[in-house]
């Protein structure tokens, strides 16, 4: 078989805007994960997994098919048998699907559900952007008091606060049907009359989703927005209430926000509170995105459910290790091994190989590299994983049914029987945790 030589054109590797998960990275990794069940759990969420891929109707209709998000940004496809499918941008409307289809809404209410996994954007990748991501979020469904949104908006940031982050929630209101249709009018003829100074893009928002033009990047469209008429001038009373109790719940909490008339979320199902959360980014002055979330009262009915109220929120994984890597906060070591478990000549491999199995299932904490050959090897290998003793087996120790417990604190060896073994190192370890604690004590 003749191997060809890779050259660039035939190499294959990483897709544009993906990213390896690579094993320096997993202990970053698991301690976000371990946050995230953790507050979970206090709060008394259960975990959901839907499918990566999912109807592309289920989108359209549920996030919006003039959203960026779905109309620029999905990856779809058509199958052979000629379903139309997508790759999940975003998991609110694969929740609500799955809380509908299962009947969820006979459980008692509200559902508090939390779901990790990867998403999935056709995007231009950059920094802290890729075109498969991952995300965590919370989600409660059949609950429309303010409390609810307030304890969420709370979770979002206390996830990042245990995990050392400082973040910043910026929360607006995007009202409902019955006051935001007024205010679109109002604020289309805000934009309509200074059309000349928008962007290509917000000429083309200013007709499908005005509302958007308020959180473009563009900074003559941010300039225009500044004095734009805002959402909480044109609440409706009980849209005011129920922000307003929004807040007094946060300010009882202590948890800080600023109210930002901007944040209007890219997607269509959002009603009532809407937030961000953001972290100081490199730049100065400028802020990275984190998350967001909000309520999503219409969205259950939307996709074919009885009404049923609604809030969640999303946070970008990446996103949150880069500001733990860049803020030096760094994962707690995983614990080190008790005991290794080392062999010479190829008798005493299988022989090896059998005791690190019994102790493992033991419930020992021990480690092996039965790729090593050489005693030095694997005594450095030993040392390396913070061993406190290690057993030895070599062809002598065969012959004599014996194994050499060698204390790697001081060196000293002692030949032990082999089916007393177990027995031994439990008692060795013991005693040493022992002595360990009482120097503690005396220093
Ligand atoms: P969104 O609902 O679009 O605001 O997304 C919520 C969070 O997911 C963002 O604040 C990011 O942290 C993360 N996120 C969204 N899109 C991407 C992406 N293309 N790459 C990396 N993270 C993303």
């Amino acid at each position: 078989m003749s191997v060809k030589k890779s050259n660039k054109k035939n190499k294959l590797q990483l897709v544009k805007g993906m990213k390896d998960i690579l094993p320096d990275e997993q202990n970053y990794w698991d301690m976000v994960r371990a946050k995230v069940k953790n507050i979970a759990r206090s709060y008394g969420f259960a975990r959901i997994d839907t499918p990566i891929v999912e109807s592309t109707g289920l989108f359209k209709r549920g996030v919006g098919e003039d959203t960026d998000v779905v109309s620029k940004e999905m990856y779809s496809f058509v199958t052979e048998g000629g379903d139309k499918l997508s790759l999940r941008p975003e998991n609110t409307a694969g929740v609500v699907r799955s809380y509908i289809e299962h009947g969820m809404l006979n459980l008692p209410q509200p559902v508090k559900l939390y779901y990790m996994g990867p998403f999935f954007r056709h995007d231009n990748p950059q920094a802290g952007r890729y075109r498969q991501f991952w995300q965590f979020g919370f989600e409660v469904i059949g609950e429309s008091e303010a409390v609810i949104d307030a304890q969420l908006i709370a979770i979002s940031f206390y996830v990042l606060k245990d995990l050392g982050l400082d973040a910043e929630i910026h929360i607006n209101s995007v009202g409902d049907n019955n006051c935001r249709p007024q205010y679109l009018k109002v604020l289309k003829k805000y934009y309509q009359d200074r059309k000349d100074d928008l962007c290509h893009d917000c000429v083309e928002r200013l007709a499908k989703n005005p509302l958007r033009i308020l959180d473009c990047k563009n900074k003559k469209c941010q300039s225009l927005s500044e004095e734009a008429p805002q959402m909480v001038d044109h609440l409706c009373e009980a849209c005011k209430n129920h922000f307003m109790a929004v807040l007094e719940y946060l300010d009882e909490l202590d948890v800080k926000y600023n109210l930002n008339p901007r944040i209007v979320r890219g997607l269509d199902y959002y009603t009532r509170t809407a937030w961000e959360i953001f972290l100081p980014s490199n730049e100065e002055g400028k802020l990275n995105a984190l998350g967001g979330g909000g309520r999503y009262d219409d969205l259950v009915e939307t996709l074919g459910g009885r009404p049923t109220p609604a809030v969640g929120f999303a946070i970008g994984i990446e996103r949150v290790l880069a500001k733990l890597q860049e803020n030096k906060i760094t994962p707690t070591p995983a614990p080190d091994f008790d005991i290794y478990v080392a062999q010479l000549g190829v008798e005493a491999r299988k022989k090896a190989l059998k005791l690190f199995e019994e102790l493992r299932q033991d419930g020992l904490q021990v480690t092996e590299n039965m790729s090593k050959k050489g005693l030095k090897d694997q005594l450095d290998i030993a040392d390396k994983r913070g061993t406190k003793y290690t057993l030895i087996l070599g062809q002598k120790e065969i012959s004599d049914g014996t194994v050499l417990i060698r204390d790697m604190e001081n060196g000293v060896q002692e030949i032990v029987d082999y089916n007393k073994i177990k027995n031994e190192i439990r008692k060795r370890l013991e005693h040493k945790v022992m002595k360990n604690s009482k120097l503690k004590k005396i220093s």
